[in-house]
């Protein structure tokens, strides 16, 4: 009897010193379980006498009894003191202001493209919007790419089932808007553009594009030079050269391609312009004819411009960025950069 007392005491003392869940189990097994001294003592009776194996054992019963009593009082114990811990450790104030260490800010392409419409507002343009899946005739036909052109190769868009495509060019929108509105009038078309380009440090399958069409009586192209050249300057913040070369596009005749002085070298060579002083900005061109005629307008009486650029190689040539792809890949710390 005086050992099953001190069983007891033994356990309840080491009970005491346990502040954790293991720490708890292994106490069970250990004064509890099968091996445990208090099994010994039960298991040591059958040598007793039938009078004090029945007074052990209810003694027994009531120590094992206890010890499982008590067991639970300090796992529920643990248990709530484990919930306070994690309470107090997350605890916040959710009255207290916002912090403004981490206000989010506008992707750089948004930025640009709202300067440029600003920049272009201001000279009377209309900022004009169409939808990213086209059809046939505005993506393509209407601007003079005919159905065996090469510029329609399977290889550079993406057809959709029902014959409709993502557009490839912010052109489509040009049509839309000149067989809606009679000239004079002049309107940008930024926005999202899809091919299905083999995708690289220099090309990726969605980007951005900003087109601008300006129709009206008597524009030339040193109208158009003049009106491209402004809003580079401002785009920029300072004064730009800029160059035209002779480039094919079918919607417009004459075509050109605009490059712009290198403005990392100013023009003495470095590895953004390839070593050549001159990077390449835009296509441009006077509307063709036939897409004018393709719209209702009578090229004898109207002509204009037209230009499109792509917006990703414009912020990429401010911010000498060396690949395309980072503007969708979503990761933060590149847009964090450019804030
Ligand atoms: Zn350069």
């Amino acid at each position: 009897m005086n050992e099953l007392k001190s069983i007891e005491s033994q356990a309840l003392q080491a009970l005491e010193s346990v502040t954790s869940i293991p720490e708890l189990d292994q106490w069970k097994s250990t004064h509890l379980g099968k091996k445990s001294s208090l099994m010994g003592v039960l298991k040591g009776m059958k040598d007793a006498t039938p009078e004090m194996r029945k007074e052990m054992g209810a003694e027994a019963n009531r120590i094992k009894k206890g010890l499982g009593a008590s067991w639970e009082k300090r796992r529920q114990e643990i248990s709530e003191a484990e919930v306070n811990a994690r309470l107090e450790k997350e605890w916040l104030d959710i009255t207290l202001p916002l912090s403004h260490d981490e206000q989010g800010h506008l992707h750089p392409i948004t930025r640009y493209s709202r300067k440029i419409e600003d920049i272009f507002t201001k000279m009377g343009f209309k900022v004009l919007e169409g939808p990213l899946v086209e059809d046939d005739w505005h993506n393509f036909e209407a601007l003079n790419i005919p159905p065996e052109h090469p510029a329609r190769d399977m290889q550079d868009t993406f057809f959709m089932t029902n014959g409709s495509l993502l557009r490839t060019h912010t052109s489509s929108v040009q049509i839309r808007t000149m067989e809606k509105i009679q000239p004079p009038f002049r309107g940008i078309a930024p926005g999202r553009v899809f091919r299905n380009e083999e995708v690289d440090a220099c090309h990726d399958n969605t980007f951005y594009q900003v087109e601008g069409i300006l129709i009206d009586k008597d524009i030339s192209v040193a109208n158009m030079k003049y009106f491209l050249r402004t809003m580079l300057r401002e785009i920029f913040e300072k004064d730009v050269e800029v160059r035209l070369r002779h480039g094919y596009f079918p919607f417009v005749e004459p075509g050109f391609e605009l490059d712009l002085r290198c403005l990392l070298c100013e023009g003495k060579g470095c590895p953004a312009c390839k070593h050549v002083g001159w990077s390449e900005l835009m296509g441009c061109g006077m509307v063709h004819p036939k897409v004018l005629e393709a719209c209702n307008i009578d090229p004898e009486v109207w002509g204009g411009f037209a230009f499109g650029m792509g917006l990703n190689r414009l912020v990429m040539n401010h911010y000498d960025i060396d690949n395309i792809r980072h503007f969708v890949s979503g990761d933060l710390r590149f847009v964090q950069q450019l804030n």
